[in-house]
């Protein structure tokens, strides 16, 4: 286990002593080509002759797995005294360039081009550039030498825009020009740690405009009509400010930056930096119901990773450099705890409504409970695995199982809130362990690394209990479905209904899909291909599999609503619904057997007991906004 955790007196100090000195990397990034979907990027490294490794950054923190998109880089050229001067690739190391410097070089000029995917999977090395904006992650255009330290080397990025493009960053601007911004140096984790977001159509509203503390929206579109964000919304995240202060009693950055994308010609995805976040959703994520709906809990989590991520996070997950593996193992809290605490955020924000909450919470119930996978993974090795299973697809998903530790650490850790407040007689609650874990500091970027022991012995001092053994036996356990205990403790149910819910129609509307895995065990795409069959559902045993095409149902050509009549027509007969189904040239009709018509995920309030997850979803910040205002309670 390395110690790295760093005061940010000793920040400043090294700060001040690698700025002034010599051997500071200049980096200078073209982005003018970025609507051609390539950038241009020149690194000046200081050298001594003999021969130099070169290093691309492999290991990307926040994604978890070694994604740097080396495949990627092109036009790499190496000078030194003006002369191009060769490289060889590390034959056993795609990610390392050996050079020879020649005599009397005192610095290298490596250039480099970025080609930018326009494939929409993945996660920054996916698309991250259109004919208006684009998102530069500076891993993806940096060289570094072999073996230095990213907290030890310092970097001087410069940018060239194209003309009428504006920016966001969390970098500090040393110097700003028409068209090329200096940043202030500051050392390559930090670099890496901060993304530009840039774009014709750039618009910035502040959510937390006090001196020091400015907390602030920075949001790029393919279109002007795309940021018109409501006021409604602007206020929810305002308010999510708030909540999380509330929260945490501390925070651990100065200047906060959300870098959101909105876009359809990008990858859709999260990704944390300890005083910015890169959010990218689609292109009417803020004007559209449905896209809105599925885009209200990205902000919130990744807001909580600057606590629960970046201030504190596990040993092995901070390696010294971006060459070297990392052990993801404890996923369940760097993820999960930080899916459950964006879920409550999102409630107490007032950004999604609490049955919204509740209905979010039943799909990914639902989806965990009928994981057939659980009898051979268990939740621990989705963990550790996890630089798999993010390049896996939803096929096989049940089976296989997939990041599970974001949606299952959510009911683990609501579990853990729930028992916090039964052991304490409703006195305490995991807002208090939250207090204690993830704030203190000294309100500036620190990184405070922790383990397993660190965990239980935390919430040991909120509630003493047998913390060690309640969590070692969700994360390892093969057996039984879900842990729903915290549900059922927090004075619910996960039950069934005939009737999609709201947040479901969305979810199917903007994914383009159609789930009716818990009637017939299917989840199709909008053609009609199976894209995953839930392990022992008749669908299963009949033998479904992911890939065949349903043609058609009872004879009759498929559309979501056949298939939908078809299976509710079972609610009070059960019957065999006839799939014809296309399996690779090959046709074949399937009967599948339904029993009980349709049925889709939600929560029930249980006879008895209190509402602790109503309680737990309350707001916390002085004002209270999403409850009846008649209502007395909080
Ligand atoms: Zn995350």
């Amino acid at each position: 286990m390395r110690k790295r955790g760093v005061s940010p007196l000793l920040v400043l100090l090294c700060f001040a002593t690698a700025a002034a000195a010599s051997d500071t990397v200049k980096l200078s990034v073209d982005l003018r080509s970025a609507p051609q979907h390539i950038l241009h990027a020149t690194t000046r490294i200081p050298a001594v002759p003999g021969p130099m490794t070169l290093m691309y950054p492999k290991w990307l923190p926040g994604e978890h797995g070694p994604t740097g998109p080396i495949k990627d880089v092109a036009g790499i050229f190496v000078k030194a005294n003006g002369k191009d001067i060769g490289w060889t690739r590390d034959p056993k190391d795609m990610f390392a360039f050996v050079v020879t410097v020649p005599a009397g070089a005192t610095e290298i000029e490596a250039s480099l081009d970025l080609l930018i995917p326009t494939n929409t999977e993945g996660f920054s090395s996916g698309a991250s550039a259109t004919a208006k904006l684009a998102v530069l992650s500076w891993n993806q255009v940096v060289l570094y030498p072999a073996r230095a330290k990213g907290d030890a080397i310092t970097y001087e990025a410069s940018l060239t825009l194209p003309p009428g493009w504006n920016f966001g960053t969390s970098l500090a601007v040393k110097s700003a020009g028409p068209t090329v911004v200096v940043f202030e140096p500051v050392s390559l984790t930090t670099l890496v740690d901060s993304p530009v977001l840039a774009g014709e159509f750039l618009r910035t509203v502040v959510l937390d405009e006090r001196p020091g503390r400015r907390v602030v929206l920075d949001m790029a579109a393919d279109a002007k009509d795309d940021l018109a964000i409501p006021d409604e919304l602007l206020d929810g995240y305002k308010r999510l400010v708030k909540e999380a202060d509330a929260l945490f009693g501390a925070r651990h950055f100065g200047t906060y930056h959300f870098l959101l994308t909105l876009s359809d010609k990008v990858s859709h995805f999260g990704l944390e930096h300890h005083q910015s976040s890169d959010d990218r959703v689609r292109e009417r994520s803020l004007v559209e119901a449905d896209q809105k709906q599925m885009m209200l809990g990205l902000l919130p989590h990744e807001y909580v990773h600057s606590w629960n991520g970046k201030f504190r996070r596990p040993a092995d997950l901070m390696p010294d450099d971006f060459a070297a593996p990392i052990d993801s193992s404890l996923l369940w809290v760097y993820e999960g705890l930080t899916q459950y605490l964006g879920w409550v955020l999102t409630a107490r924000s007032g950004l999604r409504t609490i049955a919204e909450n509740l209905d979010d919470l039943a799909i990914s119930a639902a989806e965990l409970d009928a994981r057939g996978g659980r009898t051979w993974r268990p939740l621990e090795d989705t963990a550790t695995a996890a630089q798999l299973l993010y390049e896996t697809d939803d096929a096989w998903g049940a089976w296989r199982r997939r990041v599970d530790f974001y949606d299952e650490g959510t009911l683990i850790w609501l579990e853990a809130d729930v028992t916090i407040r039964r052991l304490t007689k409703g006195t305490r609650s995991l807002d208090d362990f939250c207090k204690r874990f993830l704030g203190g500091g000294k309100g500036l970027p620190e990184v405070k690394i922790y383990g397993f022991s660190d965990v239980v012995a935390d919430l040991n001092a909120v509630a003493p209990y047998d913390w060690g053994a309640f969590l070692t036996e969700r994360i390892k356990r093969r057996d039984g479905g879900a842990p729903l205990g915290g549900i059922e403790g927090g004075g619910w149910r996960l039950t069934y209904d005939d009737t999609c819910s709201p947040l479901q129609k969305s979810s199917e509307s903007v994914k383009e899909i159609v789930d009716v895995r818990y009637s017939i065990g299917l989840l199709l795409d909008k053609a009609g291909t199976v894209v995953d069959v839930i392990p022992d559902s008749n669908a299963w045993t009949s033998g479904v599999a992911p890939g065949m095409k349903l043609i058609a149902v009872n004879g009759r050509r498929y559309s979501k609503h056949v298939l939908r009549d078809a299976i509710h027509a079972t609610k009070e007969t059960p019957a065999a619904v006839k799939l014809l189904l296309e399996n690779d040239d090959f046709f074949r009709e399937v009967p599948v057997e339904v029993r009980g018509g349709e049925r889709y995920p939600l929560l029930a309030r249980k006879a008895e007991g209190d509402d602790v997850i109503g309680a737990i979803l309350a707001p916390l910040a002085e004002t209270p906004y999403n409850i009846d205002p008649k209502s007395k309670k909080r």
